[in-house]
């Protein structure tokens, strides 16, 4: 292998509550399969991926382990109970992560589509020496900030990325940034932002949405039936 082994820690343990499946959105149906089935594809699909850790809502973590295992070859999978935040859940897996794992990804399960260039884009950069890589879009809707009063003005947008994910860290990067305690920051590159570190954009991609309601499901099926089976 001419690069570091990379792990990729899956925070898989929200509820899901917004798709309103019924069950944990890793594990409500797409195209037949679960959320966490097609998430786990995306990711090793890069060959530089040799560990999978899994973040499972308590009591499903081996049923996690097991759909992830029928999608990831010849890549060990372990999984671990998640926490009460996302946090947490990214906490307890870079916990169990062994010594021999310089470079760490960060993919949410319900990004499941995520295409393998975005994911080899952001090994590549965190390999080639940056502490914190995330995959951004440029934004499309005109955005307006919000005033207490109700008042509202416009931001310029054409400086503005909504992050995706896998993010990517150095592992010690990402270790120091968990261990410095609650930033306030929505994700893990925030924290690593907190610590004064520098992070890097690199380009995201449409298919990277988030899952997160029943329209974003249709959407993600529609994708899969035009892409065929991938
Ligand atoms: O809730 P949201 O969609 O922002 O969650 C993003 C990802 O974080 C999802 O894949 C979800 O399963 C995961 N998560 C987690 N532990 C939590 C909350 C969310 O692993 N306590």
């Amino acid at each position: 292998m001419d690069s570091p082994p990379v792990v990729a820690i899956v925070p898989a343990a929200g509820s899901g509550e917004r798709l309103g499946a019924g069950i944990p959105k890793a594990l409500a149906s797409l195209a037949g399969e679960p959320i966490l089935a097609h998430a786990v594809r995306a990711l090793v699909a890069d060959p530089r991926v040799g560990l999978l850790i899994l973040a499972a809502p308590e009591g499903l973590e081996d049923d996690m382990a097991e759909v992830a295992a029928t999608q990831a070859g010849t890549v060990p999978v372990v999984a671990v109970t998640g926490g009460a935040t996302r946090a947490e859940s990214v906490a307890r897996a870079l916990a169990v992560v062994p010594a021999d794992f310089p470079v760490v990804l960060v993919h949410d399960a319900a990004r499941c589509l995520v295409p393998v260039d975005v994911v080899a884009a952001v090994v590549d950069a965190v390999v080639a020496g940056a502490d914190a890589v995330v995959p951004g879009l440029a934004v499309v809707d005109t955005i307006r900030e919000l005033a207490a009063d109700g008042v509202s003005w416009t931001v310029d947008r054409s400086a503005l990325r909504a992050v995706q994910t896998p993010q990517g860290f150095g592992i010690d990067v990402l270790r120091r940034a968990h261990a410095a305690g609650d930033s306030g920051a929505t994700d893990d590159a925030g924290m690593v932002e907190a610590l004064g570190l520098s992070v890097l954009l690199v380009p995201g991609d449409p298919r990277a949405f988030k899952v997160t309601t029943g329209q974003d499901l249709l959407l993600a099926e529609a994708i899969l039936a035009g892409e065929g089976d991938r």
